[in-house]
């Protein structure tokens, strides 16, 4: 075998196969010396070698491949900056025997590669199907010259021709050096098959993906032309279609929009969409539906408000009764806005038990300023897209109720009721609370954003007005922005006053009848209130009035007669006595009222305690909570540590089981102002002195008989007084809140204030 030795080059990430050629720029001067040393010792003759991989920039013979390819340097030029470029051509694979590295100089020892043979007809069917499979390649690369096409077909060597197929296709490193290695040429033939098939496969896809992009460029143009024609045919005609006529009207109501420029904008390009999408897309309906919702929001639209704070008062007045300060607070509120104009003036929150006015209230401010009225509820809502609406990818989607309500408003800056704020919920869907803040916030709702409009819309205009039952239940972070206005429960002189001089005249004109002809006498009124009412507003009252009128209105149809409503009537017309509102029976040993505060208003808690053989339990019933529990075993121990002064049997204790049970058994009760009741009820019951109906407390206590303030003095107070109690004990630290009980109830109840259980004892037990 011959043998021969050749300097070496070594090629990173490339690979020169045999046929193929290879342009270098050399700058380093080791690499220099071997060119030269190829040049001029070696006839122009060196061994390319590509190593699989290159671990470091140091290569180690190790890493070098046994198979390399005889190269010849075909030109050499010395450039201006002293790099040579040269140009090599593959020549033959070789075998490496041996590397020889000498100074810097790497030689290789290297002999002709051993080819296996193979037949004539294996050669002559590998020849055919890659021809074959190359002719087709060329079909979907038509770039490839003519030249090398004929030149492939005339080749019968399938070493020769697998190298020069090879050195066409764009290939990669791996693939390249895959080819360089494999020595055998049917091997090599036919990996050459797999990839011709593959790169002519990737060819044409990418060619069809081509073709069809054009083609749908140009049925688009195609449409358009058609279509320009059709309209120009159409105008010749004096012919319209109703789409076009849409768009036509369309284009109108947007020239005449009074609109932000961010929504005409919009508009402008869904119209110009509309107009290319044809009715059979489901695209067509939801576009046209977007563009009449948005075409529906009142821009430009703003009623004038009312200035004169003299009409806002007498409008306010018309109609609702008393409620003074309320009002007063309104007129401020109004006129400190229209003063300061400020972004940043608080919402008004109207909180109260129902029947109070407050919805009523909120639209007579809408009545006297002047503004349009919309009311929402948000009450159970717990999914956010209800407020902020839905994508309009969304099956069925829509503006959500903010926006829904402004189209109704039929102006941009109405007062806008939000109802029950107090009562929304959070769900999985998002949180409600969170995208009311954004409605409510003056700073966002400049540019309020609906998922279904996804433009935004100016809200600042509007002005908002919620109502609550109850300060806690309202999201904390909106708190801080309202200005909160309460209305309390209505005692019964104030239900009394708001008939005679507001719903019964109302009424009357609703049911057609006339005053002259039927009146009511006050005490009638109190007798419909606590007898057929339990109610902290008026909402019931007025349901029950409205009935009785509706009958009188049936009987007054043919024969007008006077008639005044008398309790006998009010029986006659409303059946039984629902309610016995006013507790006048006497109270057993052991029963005593508490106070409560429920979001109907306040209402009579009366407690009862017995007792009965057992070994010193207690036994608590009437859906307590927790604390009020806690209450009950700190008013027995407070019980328990003074048994000697108030003359309580210690054996009575021990001997028996002590059961408390809260009346009213359906409200859930809780907190700790029950304290001092519990104390009583249980000192009365295990005394045997009666405490009397008249008489209420409320007040927490500690287990050394200190009693502690209460919240939601008012209410309660109002509730006893309605129920007919004439004394109530309350915590001395509570004093300051008496100034907002009514007079009325003052005149008529004894207020006691204490600050150590004893007074209350003292003043109920120890006369007797
Ligand atoms: P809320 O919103 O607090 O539940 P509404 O505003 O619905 O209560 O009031 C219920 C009814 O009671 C309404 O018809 C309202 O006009 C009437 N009403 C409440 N307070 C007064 C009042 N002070 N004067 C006259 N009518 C009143």
């Amino acid at each position: 075998m011959i043998k021969t030795k050749l300097p070496v080059i070594i090629l990173r990430n490339m690979v020169l196969l045999p046929l193929g050629e290879l342009k270098l720029e050399i700058e380093n001067e080791e690499d220099k010396e071997i060119i030269y040393n190829a040049v001029n010792k070696h006839n122009g003759y060196c061994l390319l070698v590509t190593p699989k991989y290159i671990t470091s920039d140091n290569l180690n013979t190790a890493d070098l491949p046994n198979i390399g390819v005889i190269g010849k340097i075909t030109s050499n030029i010395v450039l201006p900056n002293e790099h040579i470029r040269i140009n090599i051509r593959g020549i033959n694979r070789a075998d490496i025997f041996e590397y020889v590295q000498k100074e810097n100089i790497l030689d290789a020892i290297i002999g002709p590669v051993k080819i296996e043979e193979i037949s004539e007809e294996e050669n002559d069917a590998a020849l055919r199907v890659i021809k074959k499979e190359f002719a087709a390649y060329v079909n979907v690369m038509p770039n490839i010259s003519n030249m090398i096409i004929s030149k492939i077909n005339e080749e019968n060597s399938l070493e020769k021709i697998t190298d020069i197929i090879v050195n066409l296709l764009p290939l990669s490193f791996q693939n390249k050096y895959q080819f360089l290695v494999t020595t055998n040429p049917v091997l090599r033939g036919n990996y050459l098959i797999d990839l011709l098939v593959k790169e002519e496969k990737v060819e044409r896809l990418e060619k069809n993906i081509e073709n069809d992009l054009q083609k749908e460029l140009d049925k688009s143009q195609k449409e358009f032309i058609l279509r320009e024609k059709l309209n120009v045919i159409k105008k010749e005609l004096g012919d319209k279609d109703s789409k076009e006529e849409d768009i036509d009207e369309i284009r109108k109501k947007i020239n005449e929009l009074d609109a932000p420029k961010n929504i005409i904008d919009r508009l402008n390009k869904e119209v110009n969409r509309f107009e290319t999408i044809p009715f059979t897309s489901p695209e067509y309906t939801i576009t046209k539906n977007y563009i009449d919702t948005l075409l529906s929001i009142p821009f430009g639209e703003y009623t004038l408000d009312e200035e004169n704070l003299d009409s806002i008062k007498e409008v306010l007045d018309e109609n609702h009764n008393g409620l003074e300060n309320i009002k007063e607070r309104i007129l401020e509120y109004i006129s400190v806005k229209k003063l300061t104009n400020s972004l940043t003036s608080p919402i008004i929150c109207l909180v109260g038990p129902p029947g109070v006015g407050k919805t009523s209230l909120a639209y007579s401010i809408a009545k006297a300023l002047n503004r349009n009225f919309v009311k929402i509820s948000v009450g159970g809502v717990s999914d956010e897209n209800e407020i902020t609406g839905h994508r309009k990818t969304y099956v069925g989607a829509m503006p959500g109720r903010i926006i829904s309500s402004i189209i109704k408003a039929k102006s941009m800056n109405p007062l806008f009721l939000i109802d029950e704020i107090d009562k929304m919920g959070k769900g999985i869907q998002g949180d409600p609370a969170a995208a009311m803040l954004e409605v409510l916030d003056k700073e966002q709702n400049k540019t309020f954003s609906d998922n279904y409009i996804e433009e935004g819309i100016d809200l600042s205009n509007v002005m908002f007005v919620l109502t609550a039952n109850n300060i806690e239940d309202i999201p904390y972070a909106l708190q801080d922005r309202l200005e909160i206005i309460e209305l309390s429960s209505y005692t019964e002189f104030e239900k009394i006053d708001i008939v005679k001089n507001h719903l019964f005249d109302i009424l009357l004109k609703e049911h057609g009848l006339s005053k002259e002809l039927v009146t009511i006498s006050e005490s009638s009124i109190k007798y419909i209130i606590s007898n057929y009412t339990k109610e902290a507003g008026v909402r019931e009252l007025r349901r029950v009035l409205s009935t009785i009128l509706r009958k009188i209105a049936k009987e007054q149809v043919n024969n007008q007669k006077k008639i005044n409503i008398t309790s006998k009537e009010v029986k006659k017309y409303l059946g039984k006595e629902k309610y016995n509102s006013i507790n006048n029976e006497d109270h057993e040993p052991g029963v005593v009222n508490g106070l409560g505060y429920t979001p109907f208003g306040g209402v009579l808690l009366p407690i009862e305690t017995n007792f009965y053989d057992g070994t010193g339990k207690i036994i608590l019933t009437g859906s307590l909570g927790d604390v009020m529990k806690e209450s009950a075993s700190v008013a027995l121990g407070y019980v328990k540590s003074n048994l000697k002064e108030f003359k309580i049997n210690k054996k009575l204790l021990e001997e028996n089981d002590l059961h408390i049970n809260a009346l009213e058994g359906a409200t859930k009760k809780d907190g700790p102002s029950a304290g001092v009741t519990l104390t009583t009820a249980i000192i009365s019951s295990l005394t045997g002195k009666k405490v009397s109906h008249k008489i209420a407390m409320t007040g927490e206590i500690t287990l050394k008989g200190k009693v502690l303030k209460i919240g939601g003095l008012k209410e309660k107070v109002i509730g006893a007084y309605n129920q007919g109690v004439d004394t109530i004990f309350i915590p001395k630290t509570n004093e300051n809140d008496l100034d907002e009980i009514p007079n009325e109830i003052k005149k008529k109840v004894d207020f006691i204030l204490v600050d150590n259980y004893k007074d209350i004892y003292n003043y109920i037990f120890k006369g007797e």
